[in-house]
Formats: structure tokens, sequence, C-alpha cells
């Protein structure tokens, strides 16, 4: 089967919804996703969204940033980010999300790295909110339809151009889908992790099917960990106990209940102590305490962590509740240039798929969902200057080998090996690089 459209989008996400809404109204958009719409990492979102305050605050949110990342971050990237952020929110509230607010204006919270509050909230539920706004949005547009549980195995691409992607839908169906300009908005890799704050179906398609054509990666061996999530003995999804818990004053305790670090410090850096503090106490997990936030404050702020951990059996106005790291986020991808571009002609990536160097080798929290947005609306506005000239093929069915995508188990394990073997292979670029660095330095 084949189907055409002048811009495919994979993933509805974020990254994707908003690439879509950036998009002109006369252009037919074409959103695929592997599972339902809303199942994805951006509406598990919980901590918040950044925002530059003022232009006084730009040199600190900059250093902030560059200081989590290692300063690997691409700078001009931080920059058109951090300077994009006020729009970026205007944008968000004309689609009505809703955020909170003291005395009519925006309230700002902190987190982990951060020098000072700024960022914007929704509850404990910042991606539900704004995620489900957009989604809103897009299914309001007549020009913007969704595909839901298909799955984008590969490209079709010729001579380093993109003429779209190849599905599979899920009666198992294979079919191709012809776009004039295609955008890879397929989320992190969480899915490959034992134990992930992600959903399980983010595997890292993206980044896989990249590999297979020669596209461009950048850092894929970036991966966060996430310093606090939900200690359980089950299986699955492991659930996040938000950074601004921490931003409002939540404290970590060992086995004797005293505290060991700064929970405070970026991610990467707190991951490590509570690491090695497991390992002093001999347990597999740390306690985090919210007796320092006044329980009202822990029911209006951070409802859905206190439901959940109730649920779990944990009162957190009255108790402490364990705590561990759990694979989270991923700064490396298919890299991209400032408009989202990647190293093959037609093809775009936004989002976490993407690497446009942002995060360098950490993440600094809740710069995730304003990069995504950021880079999101770029690609669009470059996706609108050059679709007019974009090649097309007639005879797009011919250049595609349906033979190869038969067994979608071994499609499956063969990606899952190839990101692997390319995340190693740039672990070792980087510690040769350091290595070299700290001989030379
Ligand atoms: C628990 C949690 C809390 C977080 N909290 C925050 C926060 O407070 N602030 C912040 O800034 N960031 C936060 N993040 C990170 C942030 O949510 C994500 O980085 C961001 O939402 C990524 O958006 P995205 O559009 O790139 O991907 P996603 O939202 O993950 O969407 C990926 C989409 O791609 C689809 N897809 C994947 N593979 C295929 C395929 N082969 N074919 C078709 N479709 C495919 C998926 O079905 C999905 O629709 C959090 C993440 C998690 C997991």
């Amino acid at each position: 089967m084949k189907k055409k459209t002048d811009i495919l989008i994979v993933g509805t996400g974020v990254g994707g919804l908003f690439c879509a809404l950036n998009l002109p109204a006369d252009k037919e958009i074409l959103m695929i996703t592997k599972d339902e719409a809303k199942n994805s990492d951006s509406y598990l979102a919980q901590g918040g969204i950044c925002m530059l305050r003022s232009e006084s605050d730009y040199d600190s949110y900059y250093e902030d940033t560059m200081r989590a990342g290692h300063y690997k971050n691409r700078e001009e990237s931080v920059d058109i980010m951090i300077r994009s952020s006020q729009d970026i929110i205007r944008d968000l509230i004309g689609f009505g999300v809703d955020f909170a607010t003291e005395n009519g204006e925006l309230a700002f919270t902190r987190e982990g790295g951060h020098s000072r509050p700024r960022i914007l909230f929704h509850e404990d539920i910042t991606g539900e909110e704004i995620t489900e706004k957009l989604l809103g949005e897009v299914r309001r547009r007549s020009n913007i339809s969704i595909l839901e549980h298909v799955t984008m195995i590969d490209l079709v691409c010729q001579d380093n151009i993109c003429y779209g992607t190849v599905c599979r839908a899920a009666d198992g169906s294979q079919m191709v889908i012809e776009a004039r300009e295609t955008v890879l908005a397929c989320g992190g890799v969480g899915g490959l992790y034992e134990h992930s704050t992600n959903f399980p179906h983010l595997t890292g398609d993206g980044l896989a099917i990249a590999i297979k054509n020669g596209v461009e990666l950048e850092n894929i061996d970036y991966v966060q960990i996430h310093p606090t999530t939900l200690y359980s003995k089950k299986t699955g999804r492991r659930f996040l106990i938000s950074e601004s818990v921490r931003g409002e004053g939540a404290v970590l305790y060992d086995a004797h209940h005293q505290r060991f670090v700064d929970e405070l410090l970026p991610r990467d850096l707190l991951t490590a102590a509570i690491h090695k503090q497991m390992e002093k106490d001999g347990t597999p997990y740390v306690w985090l305490s919210m007796e320092k936030i006044p329980e009202a404050e822990i029911k209006s702020h951070f409802p859905n962590i206190y439901k959940r951990c109730l649920e779990e059996g944990y009162d957190v106005t009255k108790e402490c509740i364990p705590v561990v790291p759990a694979q989270h986020y991923f700064m490396g991808g298919i890299h991209v240039d400032q408009y989202s571009h990647t190293s093959m002609d037609q093809l775009y990536a936004v989002g976490e798929t993407s690497c446009n160097g942002v995060h360098g080798a950490n993440r600094l929290a809740s710069n995730s969902l304003l990069e995504s947005l950021v880079f999101a609306k770029r690609a669009a506005g470059q996706i609108q200057e050059q679709i007019e000239t974009a090649k097309v093929r007639e005879d797009i069915l011919d250049i595609v080998d349906f033979s190869q995508y038969t067994d979608y188990e071994a499609i499956r394990e063969k990606y899952r090996e190839a990101i692997m073997k390319e995340t190693e292979r740039m672990k070792q670029e980087h510690e040769q690089s350091n290595h070299n660095e700290a001989k030379c330095g």
C-alpha cells in the first residue's frame, strides 16, 4: 500500500506536534505514531519548562546550561534556545496551556543545576498539560491527520535524499508513505533499558534507521540517568520523583537518615553520589524526605506524586520514600543543524531523537521540552522554505525492497544491536579524546 502526503512527521510528542502546528495550513501533514497519540514521554514530563525571565538572567541561565552539559554544548544552539524561550511560552499560552501563577504573574520553580527559579509548571503534570493542548489543536486542524499504531521501520531514500518511510501497521501489513519532507520526532531510547522512566515503546528507532541509511549521528553515548525515581521491585516503567521536589526543599538521607549530598547538584553528579552511598550502605535505594515542604504545598504543587506514592503505600506528607537512579533522557541523537536539518536531504529530526548540541554531555533540568519546541518550530520554518523545490520520485515503490521487512522481530533485534554497537563505538571515541585532552592539559 502507498500513501502520499506533503510532510510526514514520525512521532506525536511535543516535537512532532509543535512542528505540525507551525507548518503552513495549505500543506497536507501526516503524523504517525507507534502507539496511541498520547503515549509519548512528552506526556510524562512533570517538573516544567524553562524560560528566560529577563535579560538580567541570560548569563546565569546560559552558564547553568553549559555547566550542566560539561561545556560540551554547542554554544550557538544554547543561545538560540534561551533567546527563543519567551516566544515559545507565548505560543503555548496562545494554545491554551495553563501555567501556574502567583498574584496574577507566572510562577517559577527551581530544579537541580539552576542558580535561580526559572521553570514554569502546571502542578506536577506540565508535560500532560502542554501535550494535551497541542494535541487538541492538531486534531482541530483539517490539514493534519494522525495515524496511530503505525511504526516507521525504514526510510525510503536514494543518493542521500529522503522520499518518505516504510511503515508497519498494527495488523503487520507494510506501507510506504511518500512525502516531500520527512521529520523524525521519535523520542528517546529508554525502551532499550531495563530500568527507565520512559515509555517502553521508545526504542531509538530513528537512530537505528539513521545508522542503516548513513545519516550522521552525534554523541549517542550521552545518556542521562535521573537520580530519583521511586524504588520498586516490580518491573516496568519507573515513576519519576521530579527534581522540583528537591528544588522546593526535599532532602536525601542515607540508611541512617543522615543527609549525604547537596540535593541540587546537576543530575549526573547527584546520581554518582547516590550510587556511591547505596554501595556504602549496601542498599538498593536511598531515602527522600519531603518533611520540609508544607503539606498543603505538597498536595497543590505535587498532587500526582502524592497520589502515586500513596498507591505504592507511602504517604509523603508523613514518611520518607525509597528512591533510586534510572535511565531518563538521551542527549545525543541524529546530528542536526540549527534548523533541525539532518545530513540527508529532505530529512529533519527534532526533539529527543535529534542532537542539536543544546544539552552537551548532560541536560539541565527542564530544558528538554523547551529545546524540543524551539527546534521543532525552526524545522517548520525551514521546511516551509524548502518544500516547493523538494524532489519527488514517481517510481518510489520500485526503490523499496519489501522482502527485507518480513521478519519484524529480526528487524527490532538488528536495530537494537546497531544502536548498542554505535553507542559503544562513540563511548570509546569520547574516552580516547578525554584521555588525550587530559594528557595535553
Ligand atoms: C518521566 C519523565 C519526566 C520528564 N520531565 C521533564 C520535565 O519536567 N521537563 C522537561 O523539559 N523534560 C522532561 N522530560 C523529558 C521530555 O519529556 C522529553 O525529552 C520530550 O518530551 C521529548 O519529546 P519528543 O517529542 O522528542 O518525544 P516523545 O514525547 O517521547 O515522543 C516520541 C514519539 O515518537 C513515536 N515513535 C517512536 N518510534 C516510532 C516509530 N518507529 N514509528 C512511529 N512512531 C514512533 C512515539 O510513539 C511518540 O509518539 C521528562 C521525561 C520523562 C520520561
